[in-house]
This record gives structure tokens, C-alpha cells and sequence, in this order.
């Protein structure tokens, strides 16, 4: 009788660290090399080489990704380092020189072949099995679609030209095929990111593919209205977010396909100031004055629009003038979603130079202004549905008391509110349901499925 003995598979461990964006591609990586017969590994213990996804955002991100590494090699020994640190690689081999490969973002091939030369695969037709939607990172409702990489822009306080280079959209046919089977996978929610989602395409000229029998263009409006059209196989419409969008004229035009429900009403913009001189300085792209008329008539087509932003505070020559300014145009713009961040000087940014850096004491105080204000804003936004339903996705179902967590369309995983649900021990993560709001705080909101 002839056996067939598997090849134990070889284990790769995998440290994530940064943003969304890192995180996919840190799935892809996996979803390769799961795809090529390697097994994951939960532990260092366990593992054949431990790959390291750094991020090199800001200097603590920096420190974060070094610590990450030093821990991988005193814990396993094999180690592949990856992501936006992969431009350091001098730095990264005088602090460990036993590192076995250093690669840089989004240079798949060759962090694969890191990963190949470092625990060779057994090749064998029997485990090589890959699901169709790849293997993903995210809980099985909502997944990451990344549209673009790199950025054209040159903002003086970000280095992610610098370590992702310039933009380089994927072509709309390929996000919709990979939108597609996340889809038919489990996915009821896609957040489509990039750094400049408003950009996308610009690279490709906005050239036309075909898709289903028509054209999609690469272009921001073209690529909202095809994922909107996608089913779940329970022929429910999955939820399609937009974050970092920049406000361009053209984001108008997706502002109907929202009144139409194709597109979630929310728009992640990450505006970062409202003072002309200080966005000027920024080298901020779309630096319209005029934002606030067009958020208000945004507001008038999609009475229920979420926006969320983020702004940063003491940046180098932010006066008290600039200061006041910016709370006035947070009074005014009312957005649902505020993050706020203490400017942070990083190696190799202009701004990390420029004069009249703001001492750390005023930008503490100015940081905490704004989450006040934001804070109130917000809670007023959701004081004002009490009383009311709302649809929710359902993250988690805690069986012993009933209770369960999701979010509605203003609120996106991790960095937004969460809805609270009693009486809800019935449902499954990724359930959509109506909720009956019956309580609100600063951030999230509570009740009871409808
Ligand atoms: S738009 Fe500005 S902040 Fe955003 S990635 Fe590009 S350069 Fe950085």
C-alpha cells in the first residue's frame, strides 16, 4: 500500500504593527505565503522565522517597530523585517546585525523570497489550499480594501511620500474582482483606504477597464458606485466606507450615490486645520475656503452624513490667532468625529525644522480644547437620536448576558463610537439589525434591536 506522508509545513510568525494600510499588506503577505505551504505560528516558540511589518510614521512608531524586532530576535532568533522601516535597514543592522533580511513597503516579491530563503517550503499538492477571499487579518465581517499606495502630495509634517513614494493606484477591475470575493467570503463592510482616496487613478490617467460588461474608470466615483452595487450572498447591500478623502471638487459627485445608499453616508477627511495660514504652511493639498459651504451643502443632499476628521495642534507657527480660528471652524462645521493630535517633529520632515515650533505645554493645552469641544459637539450629535433607530453591524455577541457591540454607518471599526446593544444575545457578528436608541454619552450609544 502506498502512504502519502505530508511535509510538515514551515511555521512563519507574524508581528503587525502601524496603521490599516500595514495591516493589509501585511495580509497579503500571508495570504502568498499561506498560498506558497507555510502554516501560521501564534508564538515565537512555535515559529520557523518571525516576520516583522514595521512602521516608520512617526519616531515613537520608529522605537515601537525596533523594540517589536529586538523582542522577535531575543525570542526566536529568525527574523525578516518588513514595511516603511525597510528604508533604515543601516539602522536596523547596527542595532541587530543577526537580522536575516530587511525589505522595504510593498516589495512583496522580495519579503517572500526573504521568507523562502530563510525556511524553505516543502512543496505538495495536497496543502497547498488557500481560501478564494485570501487569508485576512480583520474579523470576517469587515475587511480593508486598498485602492492606492503612495501619495503626491508633499505635506510638511508627513514622511509617507518619502518612505511609500509617489502614487500608484491599483486598477479598478482588480479592486472590484478582490471587493467581489470578500463579499461572497463574509464581508458586509468594506473600508476602502489609501492615503489620498480622492486621488485615485490620477496615475492611470482615470483610463477605463472593463468590468461586468461596462467600463469602470479609475476614478474615486466610478469605483464607489460598482462596489455599491456588489450583494452579500443574503443579497443584502454590503456597507462601502470611504476614508482619506480629500475634498476635491469631484468628492461632490459622490455625494449622490450616498443619497442613494450605494455609498455609506460618511466621509473620513482628514483636514488636519482650518486656518488658511496654517494649512498653507502644511502644504496641505485641497485647501479650499470654502469647505464649510460645501459641508453644508453636502448636508442638504444627505441630511444623515457622517464626517470624521482629524487636526493637528501646535504645529510650528500656529499663533493664537490660527488657534481661535480653528475652534471657531469646529463650532461652525459640527463634524461628527474628531481626532486631534499634539504636532510631532519626525526625522526627515520639513515641518520637523521649521521655525517657532510650538512649546509642548500650549500644545497640551490646545490638544485638550479641542477634544472638549469635540467631545460636546458629539454629544449633542447623539443626544439627538435618542428616541430614534438606527442600522447597526454587529461586532460581537456576548452570550452570558445578552448583550452585544456594533456600530452604525457613523461609526468606523476602532477609530469611531460603538453601539451597545442589551437583549441582543440572539444575533452573530456581522448581523445587520435596526436598533431602537435609547441612551447616548459622548461617543456611543446604547439600546435595544427594534
Ligand atoms: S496627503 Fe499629505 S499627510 Fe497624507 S500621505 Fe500625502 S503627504 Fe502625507
Amino acid at each position: 500500500m502506498n502512504v502519502t506522508t505530508f511535509p510538515k509545513p514551515p511555521r512563519v510568525g507574524l508581528v503587525s504593527l502601524g496603521c490599516p494600510k500595514n495591516l493589509v499588506d501585511s495580509e497579503r503577505i500571508m495570504t502568498k505565503l499561506r498560498a506558497d505551504g507555510y502554516d501560521m505560528s501564534p508564538d515565537y516558540a512555535g515559529a520557523d522565522v518571525v516576520l516583522v511589518n514595521t512602521c516608520g510614521f512617526l519616531d515613537s512608531a520608529k522605537e515601537e517597530s525596533l523594540e517589536a524586532i529586538g523582542e522577535a530576535i531575543a525570542e526566536n532568533g529568525r527574523v525578516v523585517v518588513t514595511g516603511c522601516m525597510g528604508k533604515e535597514a543601516e539602522a536596523i543592522r547596527a542595532r541587530f546585525p543577526d537580522v536575516l533580511a530587511i525589505t522595504g513597503a510593498h516589495q512583496y516579491e522580495e519579503v517572500i523570497a526573504a521568507v523562502h530563503d530563510a525556511a524553505p517550503a516543502v512543496p505538495s499538492p495536497f496543502i497547498d489550499l488557500v481560501p478564494e477571499s485570501g487569508l485576512k487579518l480583520t474579523p470576517r465581517h469587515y475587511s480593508y480594501l486598498k485602492i492606492s499606495e503612495g501619495c503626491n502630495h508633499r505635506c510638511a509634517f508627513c514622511i509617507i511620500p518619502h518612505l511609500r513614494g509617489d502614487l500608484v493606484s491599483r486598477r479598478p477591475d482588480a479592486v472590484l474582482r478582490e471587493a467581489e470575493k470578500l463579499v461572497a467570503a463574509g464581508t458586509k463592510e468594506l473600508l476602502v483606504i489609501s492615503q489620498d482616496t480622492s486621488a485615485y487613478g490620477v496615475d492611470l490617467r482615470h483610463k477605463a477597464w472593463p468590468w461586468k460588461g461596462n467600463e469602470v474608470r479609475a476614478h474615486m466615483t466610478d469605483l464607489a458606485r460598482e462596489l455599491g452595487k456588489l450583494r452579500t450572498p443574503d443579497g443584502d447591500t454590503p456597507w462601502v466606507r470611504l476614508h482619506y478623502v480629500y475634498p476635491y471638487p469631484h468628492v461632490n459627485d459622490v455625494i449622490p450615490l450616498m443619497a442613494e445608499g450605494l455609498v455609506l453616508p460618511y466621509l473620513d477627511i482628514p483636514f488636519q486645520h482650518a486656518s488658511p495660514d496654517v494649512l498653507r504652511r502644511m502644504r496641505r493639498p485641497a485647501n479650499d475656503a470654502k469647505v464649510l459651504e460645501r459641508i453644508r451643502n453636502w448636508r442638504a443632499l444627505v441630511p444623515n452624513l457622517a464626517i470624521r476628521s482629524s487636526f493637528v495642534v501646535g504645529f510650528p507657527g500656529e499663533t493664537d490667532a490660527d488657534f481661535d480660528y480653528l475652534l471657531r471652524w469646529l463650532e461652525e462645521a459640527q463634524l461628527d468625529r474628531v481626532g486631534a493630535f499634539k504636532f510631532e517633529p519626525v526625522e526627515g520632515a520639513p515641518a520637523t525644522v521649521m521655525p517657532d515650533q510650538v512649546p509642548d505645554e500650549v500644545k497640551q493645552y490646545r490638544f485638550e480644547q479641542v477634544m472638549a469641544l469635540s467631545a460636546k459637539i458629539s454629544a449633542d450629535k447623539l443626544a439627538a437620536k435618542v428616541g430614534r433607530t438606527v442600522d447597526v453591524l454587529i461586532d460581537a455577541v456576548d452570550a452570558e448576558t445578552g448583550g452585544a457591540t456594533g456600530r452604525s454607518k457613523a461609526d468606523a471599526p476602532e477609530i469611531d463610537g460603538e453601539v451597545h446593544l442589551r437583549d441582543a444575545g440572539h444575533l452573530e457578528p456581522g448581523d445587520f439589525v435596526t436598533v431602537q436608541v435609547e441612551d447616548a454619552d459622548a461617543h456611543d450609544l446604547f439600546g435595544a434591536p427594534a
